[in-house]
């Protein structure tokens, strides 16, 4: 690129020596700014001129003010780079190089000058009766085609042109045979492209091509959170708040106290590593008046039967399971805070039976 510069700085420099076949591509994401923008530019200038006027119409005046719309417009463009360099310090700088806003800046001017004396009242101007004429006006001369968009396009090009003397939207290469020229116009950073990405037809400018890519919805990147998968850039905002991996999720026993977030593809691996301390959390919420020590002492029990307490990923299962334990674990004459001390491994063979005699006076805050 920095390479390509230095040939346009040194092509500039040539220009009197004069190779004569000129490579005329330029940037047609601009030009095509700069031709849609006329069209509300003229239409400015047409509502700005006739408005409180009862002879004169917008549509009336149209004609004869596009005619002067473009000559104004060419001769500002003309005389552009002349007056640009005239200016210096503080004013150069503050001096735009984007070719849309300096001739969207000539329109404006237009308007000014177009203005009657109506148009010129501040209130006419700010007021929404204005802009919305102005739409008005937009939209019935696209309808009828008064200003075609091609011809639009061929004075935007020329507009381009004549502002952009540094060559940044347009190419000022020139070659001495058609051969040369037909070899760099198929490496020139202004040819047209359309975007590699699958699904995306989107054209570009060449030298657009890594700005294009960078935002290419259709660009297959790498997930932002991490993960091993890679999709398309348009998929990413839901892949990451859905089924990635990667995704941040509140612990499933976060209503009990676990104040831990962890990525949900190791979820299984914090709820079993944090069984314990899940299992003392539900039973702290199942046993209000319990001692501390004594609902450790019953979790530090109930740790026998990892396995059917490993298979409960949430509060209301695991509250179930601890439920069905505690009932296998209760002896008929056990109270809460000694019922549990008995031998965990030699009542687990009454499961079946013991499951549906659990003590009432042990369950009675269990669905809170
Ligand atoms: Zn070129
Ligand atoms: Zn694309
Ligand atoms: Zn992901
Ligand atoms: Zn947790």
């Amino acid at each position: 690129m920095a390479s390509d510069m230095e040939h346009v700085r040194e092509e500039i420099e040539d220009e009197n020596r004069g190779p004569s076949f000129h490579c005329d591509l330029y940037d047609t994401e601009i030009s095509h700014k700069i031709a849609q923008m006329l069209l509300p530019g003229l239409a400015t200038a047409c509502v700005d001129n006739t408005t409180g006027d009862i002879f004169r119409t917008p549509a009336l005046v149209a004609v004869d003010l596009r005619k002067e719309f473009v000559e104004y417009l060419t001769q500002r463009s003309e005389s552009f780079v002349a007056e640009t360099t005239i200016l210096e310090g503080d004013l150069a700088a503050e001096a735009s190089d984007d070719p849309y806003e300096i001739i969207a800046d000539f329109a404006d001017d237009f308007a000014t000058l177009k203005r009657n004396l109506f148009g010129r009242i501040s209130g006419w101007l700010l007021s929404e009766k204005r802009e919305d004429k102005i739409d008005d006006i937009v939209q019935e001369m696209e309808l009828s085609k008064f200003w075609a968009i091609d011809r639009r396009e061929a004075i935007a090009r020329t507009l381009l042109k004549n502002v952009d003397f540094k060559g940044a939207f347009h190419c000022v290469m020139k070659f001495d045979t058609t051969e040369d020229l037909a070899e760099h116009v198929a490496s020139c950073g202004f040819r047209s492209m359309i975007c590699a990405n699958e699904g995306c037809n989107t054209r570009f400018t060449a030298a657009h091509l890594e700005k294009h890519d960078l935002a290419c919805p259709f660009k297959i990147i790498p997930c932002e959170q991490n993960c091993s998968e890679s999709l398309m850039r348009r998929e990413m905002d839901r892949h990451c708040i859905t089924n990635c991996p990667m995704k941040v999720v509140k612990c499933p026993f976060y209503q009990v106290g676990c104040q831990s977030t962890v990525p949900q593809c190791t979820l299984k691996q914090h709820i079993h590593d944090s069984l314990r301390d899940h299992v003392l959390r539900v039973l702290q919420r199942s046993h209000k008046e319990a001692s501390a020590d004594d609902l450790k002492r019953q979790a530090e029990q109930l740790e026998s039967f990892s396995s059917e307490l490993a298979s409960a990923c949430d509060v209301k299962s695991l509250t179930m399971v601890l439920k069905d334990l505690e009932a296998r674990l209760q002896q008929p004459e056990a109270t809460m805070t000694t019922g549990l001390q008995s031998d965990a491994h030699t009542t687990t063979s009454n499961a079946e039976q013991t499951e549906v005699s659990s003590p009432a006076h042990i369950n009675t805050d269990y669905q809170n």
